[in-house]
């Protein structure tokens, strides 16, 4: 794609790196075939290629966000599956990042969407105040039928809607909370290893049995595991806000927190069982790529950086006893997971091995609809991507399904009654643990 930039432009380096993004685009149309929205709404507008052309345009002219680019840029559920089928390697995430930067320093939005996203953006990534937050929620989720009926889903997300999407997200009942970060889980038998072991936000509230059963399989197999002391939220929710400068500062913060573990104890690799947060640190090392201070060692934090189970397939896990053998599951690709950190066989390998029976979901490139807070921003299309999902699930008749980001197990346990497990929570089952959702 040709670009217009000014040299006064290019000067600025992120454009210089949107120059180079845009350029390797050839307009060739082939994202739009597996672009959830593009497939649901039919919008050239809200296909890859679309908002390519849009946010070229308020680059280049150093526009200030129209209502058009932001209603298109925010329906983009940075699922990333255009870049998994781009065959000129064109960095979509790294331009819609951009793009979502500039509308949240340039558009300003209704007031009640400014407060949402600050709610938002202010206790998603604190535990202790999102705990908080779902306990008030599931006291007013009887409300949340009368808030999703305020308005025809054709009027768009109005605010109304967005608070009964959030409303029908909270949990009927809180776990209690996992361990607490400091804590130094010892092998059960020879040490082999030695990891951190990412805590989370949202997940250590919603499921710390997720950690718990990674913590069970690392502990049993030879692997030390550390939940490191003074460790933040990755900034993932943030970042898909477009709020970098919150962003940043969390990620600077777990650079310097698992450099400190690193220098202190070692750490053979930083392990994390939310997809979403594996692919935004994996980003690190690009995301500080200008600072100073910290480009280095951001880049050594990505390097250390691994999924559980891209992690788990480098250690042989103990035979599994046959106990789960006639259980099909139906595995459920997270979009971080396969388009964000290209990893798909793995997990399925790493169940079938186990013992399970491993079954492929239709569409299985096409996002749950939940991507971060995407499911409370956009709960129209969220919904329909969900019951979308949910139906191609039902095809291969599971007796459980399993993803490896918690956000899509929520969204996706949202709308089927059959168990919906953390991939871990099997592996563990497999290998001496408890049946998920036995305990
Ligand atoms: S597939 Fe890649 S090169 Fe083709 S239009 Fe989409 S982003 Fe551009
Ligand atoms: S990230 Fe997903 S929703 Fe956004 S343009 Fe790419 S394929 Fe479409």
């Amino acid at each position: 794609m040709k670009t217009e930039f000014s040299l006064a432009q290019l000067a600025n380096p992120d454009i210089a790196e949107a120059d180079k993004i845009l350029r390797a685009c050839v307009h060739c149309g082939f994202c739009t075939a597996t672009c959830p929205t593009y497939v649901l709404l039919g919008d050239e507008l809200d296909s890859p290629r679309g908002r390519i052309y849009l946010i070229k345009e308020m680059l280049e002219k150093d526009r200030a966000p129209t209502e058009a680019v932001v209603k298109h840029i925010d329906r983009c559920l940075s699922c990333l599956a255009c870049m998994t089928t781009c065959p000129s390697g064109v960095n979509y995430m790294h331009l819609v990042d951009q793009a979502r930067v500039r509308i949240e320093r340039d558009y300003k939005r209704p007031l009640p969407e400014r407060l949402l996203r600050e709610a938002l953006a202010r206790v998603l990534p604190q535990p202790k105040l999102f705990r908080a937050a779902m306990r008030l929620a599931r006291l007013a989720r009887p409300l949340s039928a009368l808030f999703l009926a305020s308005q025809a889903p054709s009027a768009g997300p109005t605010l109304m809607r967005r608070l009964g999407a959030m409303l029908a997200l909270a949990p009927g009942r809180l776990p209690k909370p996992g361990p607490a970060a400091g804590q130094v889980f010892a092998t059960l038998g020879r040490r082999r290893g030695r990891v951190a072991l990412l805590q989370g936000c949202a997940q250590q509230v919603l499921a710390p049995r997720i950690n718990q059963a990674a913590i069970n399989v690392l502990t049993r197999h030879g692997i030390e595991v550390v939940l490191v002391k003074d460790e933040q939220c990755c900034g993932a929710l943030t970042h898909h806000l477009g709020r970098d400068d919150d962003a940043l500062a969390l990620a600077r913060a777990n650079v310097a927190a698992w450099s400190r573990e690193v220098a202190s104890g070692g750490l053979d690799a930083i392990l994390v069982t939310t997809s979403g947060c594996g692919t935004v640190i994996k980003d690190y090392g690009y995301m500080l790529r200008e600072d100073r201070e910290f480009a280095a060692p951001a880049a050594k934090i990505s390097q250390l950086a691994k999924d559980i189970t891209e992690y788990l397939a480098t250690i042989e896990l103990t035979p599994s006893d046959g106990r789960h053998s006639d259980i099909v599951v139906a595995y459920h690709a997270a979009c971080s997971l396969q388009h964000g950190q290209k990893i798909t066989a793995i997990p399925k390998d790493l169940l079938s091995k186990n013992g399970f029976v491993v079954k492929d979901v239709p569409e299985s490139h096409l996002c749950c609809g939940s991507a971060g807070t995407y499911n409370i921003l956009q709960p129209d299309i969220a919904t329909r991507l969900r019951d979308r999902k949910i139906a191609n699930i039902a095809t291969v008749k599971p007796d459980m399904i399993a993803a490896g980001n918690i956000g899509c197990m929520m969204q996706i346990a949202g709308g089927t009654s059959v168990p919906v497990v953390h991939t871990i929570e099997l592996l563990d089952w497999a290998t001496g643990g408890p049946r998920p959702g036995s305990n």
